[in-house]
């Protein structure tokens, strides 16, 4: 046998008995997997990960191997650990299909488990629907939206926070949801890092996993306000690090981040040379001070928008991103592989959207968030009072809670709201929405009270 066919048979070897050893390491996660649902953890344990991922630094170390390198390796097999053990785990949109399913039956149930606005997009979207199929906008597009729409909305943008935007650095998208996934899966590679702040809106996570990028999670508290630690951010670069993402007004909290922190934030990821991908589409609905992560010019910014519910626009699937030229053009890449373009008379609807004045529908949230706040209190619950959004998270302390069981029995009362841990490992919270009109959520409040007190 020839040198090379030796060093073959032994490379291999050795790759089979990784095949056999990986088979193992999953048998053992599915195990934990199924304890820690029976225990109700969490799926990931940042500490634990930590510990793990400093042996094999230091193994690294002592063989002489590259330590960005096994990190990356350790990040794959985390990651297949996490698919394995959240295969199954319920999001606010598992109570949402089961509602559906108990309507479809003739029960009637109160939605205040989705963040979908009750009301209609302005006319002149009706409008714009017949006009765009009058004007033939009926074909193929750009990958990255229409010219016309692209400049109208670099130039709201520019004005709304005083910065320089071209029709170059927006990109349309069907919706905020495709424009986080398109940044995670062309900007990172796999084996990189990113760091999302929880409690977040679990698509961040899911789009990570997906793509093969491990996610580094700060927790942050309800006793903290739901702020993060800078402190714990900085720790947690290395250099896979890529992104940290950015989700203010918060789903599920309301939270805006004091500038302080927001300040500091944007500080380390310059520093370490990180994207910061700011879903900004909450941002009609903030309550108090809150700026825009465009308004820092920092070159490696990736924010979203979208219609979906500043213009009560969820079922157009329209929403775009801002960003440099360079990050623009590379997201525009995976645009033009799924989507070819994002359909014209869609984009036409919402150009004519962005001249409606919708002020009136950020004032009207507001009003029932205060109803919400108001029977929190009431009832003695835990939260911080939302600063925006179109939500109320909130912390139900009673020993052994189950937010999910709690959601199901809820259902059958005719109330549909979102357990908590949909949005990382809060058990004992529960995310209420206030995209219904005052009447129907003091109903849902009502019944939301009734089914507290008959929890033992
Ligand atoms: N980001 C956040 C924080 C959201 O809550 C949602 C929808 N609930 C989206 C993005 C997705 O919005 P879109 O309808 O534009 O895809």
């Amino acid at each position: 046998m020839s040198d090379i066919d030796q060093l073959r048979n032994r490379v291999d070897e050795i790759t089979l008995e990784m095949i056999r050893m990986l088979k193992k390491r999953t048998e053992l996660a599915k195990e934990l997997g199924r304890i820690k649902e029976t225990i109700g953890r969490g799926v990931t344990d940042e500490a634990r990960e930590e510990n793990l991922r400093r042996k094999v630094l230091s193994v690294s170390d002592s063989l002489g191997l590259d330590g960005a390198i096994s990190l990356r390796f350790l990040n794959f097999l985390l990651n297949e650990s996490v698919k394995i053990q959240s295969a199954d785990r319920p999001t606010h949109l598992s109570i949402f299909r089961k509602a559906k399913s108990l309507e479809e039956n003739g029960k009637k149930i109160i939605h205040m488990e989705v963040g979908e606005p009750d009301f209609m997009p302005p006319k002149s979207v009706g409008q714009a629907l017949g006009q765009a199929y009058q004007k033939g906008l009926v074909g193929y597009g750009q990958a990255s939206g229409m010219v016309q729409f692209r400049q109208a909305l670099a130039n709201h943008n520019s004005e709304r926070f005083g910065i320089k935007l071209s029709q170059n650095n927006i990109l349309v998208s069907p919706g905020g949801r495709f424009s986080v996934f398109a940044a995670i899966s062309t900007l990172l590679n796999y084996g990189d890092e990113i760091i999302v702040i929880e409690p977040a809106w679990p698509a961040y996570k899911e789009c990570a996993l997906y793509s093969g990028v491990k996610v580094r999670t700060v927790i942050t508290t309800l006793e903290e306000k739901w702020e993060p630690s800078t402190d714990q951010i900085r720790g947690m670069i290395n250099t896979n690090t890529k992104m940290i993402v950015l989700n203010y007004p918060n789903n599920p909290t309301g939270k805006i981040l004091p500038r302080d922190i927001q300040d500091d934030i944007m500080k380390i990821a310059e520093e370490n040379d990180l994207y910061v991908l700011s879903d900004e589409i909450y941002s009609d609905y903030a309550y108090s001070d809150w700026k825009s992560v465009l308004s820092y010019n920092y070159e490696k910014s990736v924010v979203v928008q979208s219609f979906s519910k500043s213009h009560a626009m969820t079922g157009f699937r329209i929403g775009y991103t801002m960003a440099s030229e360079d990050i623009v053009g590379k997201m525009a890449g995976i645009s033009a592989l799924c989507l070819t373009s994002v359909a014209e008379p869609i984009q036409y609807s919402a150009m004519k959207a962005l001249e409606a004045d919708t002020s009136d529908s950020a004032k009207m949230v507001r009003r029932r968030l205060d109803v919400l706040v108001k029977r929190a209190q009431d009832m003695d619950l835990e939260f911080v009072k939302p600063d925006g959004a179109m939500y109320l998270y909130v912390k139900i302390d009673k020993e052994g809670f189950d937010g999910i069981q709690f959601a199901d029995s809820l259902l059958e009362k005719g109330l549909a709201i979102a357990p908590g841990e949909g949005f990382g490992n809060y058990k004992s919270f529960m995310r209420i929405s206030a995209c219904q009109n005052e009447n129907i959520l003091k109903q849902g409040m009502d019944i939301l009270s009734n089914g507290l007190s008959m929890l033992q």
